[in-house]
């Protein structure tokens, strides 16, 4: 019996799960310079947590959630975000209690039961920033430059910023009961015509072509945001030209997670096909109420990592080797010299040296083999009459060469040789 990874998942291996880990690196740097703090949260919750924080009404909520009782009854879901459960923490151990904003930054998985396709997986990675506490422009264009310069960092061109604003509770209401009137008169099925009812706004989110002809003139929020909103809107704007950020104005952009409010945005790149979201994000100010807690205005975002590497892949950028590389490889012949040589390699781990062995009591030539193929230049080659005469041969790999280094000194030779 063979068993596969489940459907949507996979499985990253070396050497392309080290791009994955320095793409998960690289796109954190840029908030950790900006002083937020990391949290891990458990990768399950009380079912409750999503099913308020995320939407009764979203996709995520309503159909997508790997929802298990445990033994006890009680009802868990494998998270489909981390936002709901970065905000839990905060309330629970009372964060925003001490200085505001807090900020925060995570990376994990997250888990959706989704129709599994390129790009689009039941398991994926994310990594996201999140700044609660605080309602101020400048929070939310800090979020989005540093969701830039990680993209940018890697390499990566082709990164388009979309940028919206929801209005909030002053402003939203007028705007979804006009939009609610627009929709109600459009030629629907019955599961649109049940959402326009829950929350129009995910209308204008629908991908079909017959759905998106038939929005051409619905009305928008720009059009409907108060006065307070508006400027809002226009110093996020303000902020980001002046830092030199590139972005589009897309007044259709909605999110589909229930609780953004004002500022939303999203990372697309156009080489990767109908999945075309990096990364998104938003302003969430009522979402601390929804969970129980005190009015707590935020922002954050969510990059996709397995979306990031597919980007990276569609602009050429993978070729590099983030491996840490093998410097030195040992081959031991004999019961004593192996004993000799597992001491050693300890020794040049210890020293910085990146280093392997022979396992597996192979003989000379497969170990040679082996030291070939690890890509290490040097190797090093200690058989019983080295041992004997406290010595071990050194042979550089790529030029063959081979000289005897007394074993006393081998440590600090290859320390010289690899620096
Ligand atoms: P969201 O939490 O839906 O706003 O997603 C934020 C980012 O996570 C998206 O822009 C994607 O890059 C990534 N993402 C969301 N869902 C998936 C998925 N099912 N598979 C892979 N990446 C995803």
């Amino acid at each position: 019996m063979s068993f596969q990874a489940p459907k949507g998942t996979f499985d990253w291996l070396p050497p392309t799960s080290e791009q994955v880990l320095a793409v998960r690196e690289a796109l954190v740097a840029p908030v950790r310079r900006a002083g937020y703090g990391y949290i891990e949260t458990p990768v399950f919750e009380d079912t409750q947590l999503f099913a308020r924080g995320v939407g009764e009404s979203t996709d995520i909520v309503s159909k997508e959630m790997y929802t298990f009782p445990d033994k006890a009854g009680r009802s868990l879901t494998l998270r489909p975000e981390n936002t709901a459960s970065v905000l839990r923490a905060v309330l629970q151990h009372g964060l925003h209690n001490g200085r505001l904003p807090v900020k925060l930054w995570y990376s994990g998985s997250q888990f959706r039961y989704e129709r599994a396709q390129k790009g689009r997986y039941r398991h994926f990675w994310q990594v996201g920033a999140e700044a609660l506490g605080a309602e101020d422009p400048a929070l939310d264009a800090e979020l989005v430059v540093l969701g830039v310069q990680g993209f940018a960092a890697l390499g990566l061109t082709r990164v388009r910023l979309l940028l919206n604003s929801l209005g909030d509770r002053a402003c939203r209401p007028a705007y979804r009961a006009a939009l609610q009137e627009f929709l109600r008169g459009l030629d629907l099925d019955a599961d649109t015509r049940a959402r326009i009812e829950i929350n129009p706004l995910r209308v204008l989110d629908d991908k079909r072509p017959e759905v998106q002809a038939q929005l051409t003139g619905a009305p928008l929020v720009v059009d409907h945001l108060c006065a307070a909103c508006k400027a809002y809107h226009e110093e996020v704007r303000s902020l980001l030209t002046a830092s030199g950020v590139a972005f589009e104005d897309d007044p259709r952009l909605v999110r589909g997670l229930d609780y953004y409010t004002r500022t939303t945005f999203e990372f697309v790149h156009d080489g990767l096909g109908s999945q075309s979201a990096v990364g998104g994000g938003g302003r969430y100010d009522g979402l601390s109420e929804m969970l129980g807690g005190p009015p707590l205005p935020s922002v954050g975002w969510a990059l996709g990592v397995d979306r990031t590497y597919l980007a990276m892949e569609a602009e050429g950028l993978l070729a590099g080797d983030t491996a840490a590389r093998l410097q030195v490889y040992g081959v031991a012949l004999g019961d004593d010299a192996r004993r000799r040589m597992f001491l050693l390699v300890d020794e040049l781990r210890r020293a910085g040296v990146n280093t392997d062995m022979a396992f597996g009591g192979k003989g000379l030539k497969g170990a040679m083999k082996g030291a070939g193929r690890s890509g290490a230049r040097f190797a090093l080659i200690l058989g019983e009459r080295d041992l004997a005469a406290q010595a071990v041969q050194l042979k550089d790999l790529t030029t063959a060469e081979q000289t005897e280094v007394p074993l006393a000194q081998v440590v600090d030779v290859l320390k010289g040789k690899v620096q």
